[in-house]
């Protein structure tokens, strides 16, 4: 059977696409990608989607979307696709649990996934003390000391809820200055359980068998020290998740999709909505937009194409 519209991606801009493609009875299906909800599934609390003025948990918020999605009949699976092949159409999908499909229109919400260090000790570390998620692992560092990398919204929000654990936060920022809004930083700049480390990247994670230390260099001095923590969160930006689609759909050098201003990517048909290529706001009231802008020109363009086959061009 070849599928109307698949949508990669269960996050704002996959969910929201699909309360639309259900509601415009396309019968669209949606394959959630390795984490349903993606990434703000692993927010602890959003406090800026409009209509949750006492704010939302963010696994919560994926929660209601999916229930509305489902109720207007879009179909959720939980897979992941694992190659695609956009030069023949309907387009070939193969997944992670070896499903295959075919589908006349594709919308690419696959959103971004959590930037590394690239240090040593990270990999070895990671469920050992380094996290990217502070929702799921929060909880195991209570009274412990902890360090957070980052200077942006998500390290100094995720670092404030840390706080509800730890004993101690160090926030570890390569330069003197946050990127995070001034409501977040008034926030944790007040907050007693609370430290900056100022003008300073993490060159290695030790430890062995859990996180023990960090060796830590000045930006300015390049001086070295050993820091005792027992856990480290990262929160130094994304990577599109796009490698899947490369020679195939144009993006930039650091693989965000390229797209118009109606969402087209390079191939007729296909779409990208969200984080996948929007490198500018990130925020998941933009994604659920895009998401929709996305689904609405999708279904335009299905419209056009099985006239053009009904009219045999
Ligand atoms: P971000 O805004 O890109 O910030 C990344 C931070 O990590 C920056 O401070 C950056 O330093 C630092 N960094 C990057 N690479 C590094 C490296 N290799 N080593 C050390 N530090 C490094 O990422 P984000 O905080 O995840 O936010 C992503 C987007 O989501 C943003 O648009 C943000 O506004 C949004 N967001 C919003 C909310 C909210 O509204 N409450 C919450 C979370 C996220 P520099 O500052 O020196 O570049």
């Amino acid at each position: 059977m070849t599928e109307n519209l698949i949508i990669l991606g269960s996050g704002p801009a996959g969910l929201s696409a699909a309360i639309y493609a259900a509601r415009g009875n396309l019968n669209p299906l949606v394959l959630t990608g390795q984490e349903l909800g993606g990434q703000i599934a692993l927010t602890n609390e959003v406090e800026n989607y409009p209509g949750f003025p006492d704010g939302i948990a963010g696994p919560e918020l994926v929660q209601l979307m999916q229930k509305q999605a489902e109720k207007f009949g879009a179909r959720i699976e939980m897979d992941t696709v694992i190659e695609a092949n956009l030069r023949v159409h309907p387009f070939q999908l193969k997944t992670q649990s070896g499903a295959q499909y075919e589908t006349k229109a594709l919308i690419v919400a696959t959103g971004a996934s959590p930037r590394r260090l690239n240090v040593p000790g990270e990999r070895e570390l990671t469920g050992r003390g380094v996290s990217y998620c502070a929702t799921c692992d929060g909880f195991f560092f209570r009274d412990k000391e902890i360090a957070v990398v980052g200077g942006g919204d998500s390290a100094l929000q995720e670092s404030l809820f840390l706080t509800k654990f730890a004993s101690k936060v160090h926030i570890i920022h390569r330069r003197d200055q946050l990127r995070a809004q001034k409501i977040l930083q008034d926030r944790a700049r007040a907050n007693p359980k609370i430290n900056f480390v100022w003008n300073t990247v993490v060159k290695e994670i030790r430890g062995s068998g859990k996180v023990e230390a960090l060796l830590l260099e000045n930006t300015q001095t390049h001086a070295q020290t050993e820091f005792p923590v027992q856990g480290i969160f990262v929160y130094i930006g994304h990577i599109p998740n796009t490698s899947l689609f490369k020679g195939q759909l144009e993006m930039d050098e650091e693989g965000y999709l390229k797209v118009d201003a109606r969402l087209h990517t390079n191939i007729p048909g296909v779409f990208a909505a969200g984080e996948s290529h929007d490198r500018v706001f990130r925020q998941a009231v933009v994604s659920a937009g895009l998401g929709t802008m996305a689904e609405l020109e999708a279904e335009k363009w299905l419209a056009e194409w099985e006239h053009r086959q009904a009219m045999g061009r």
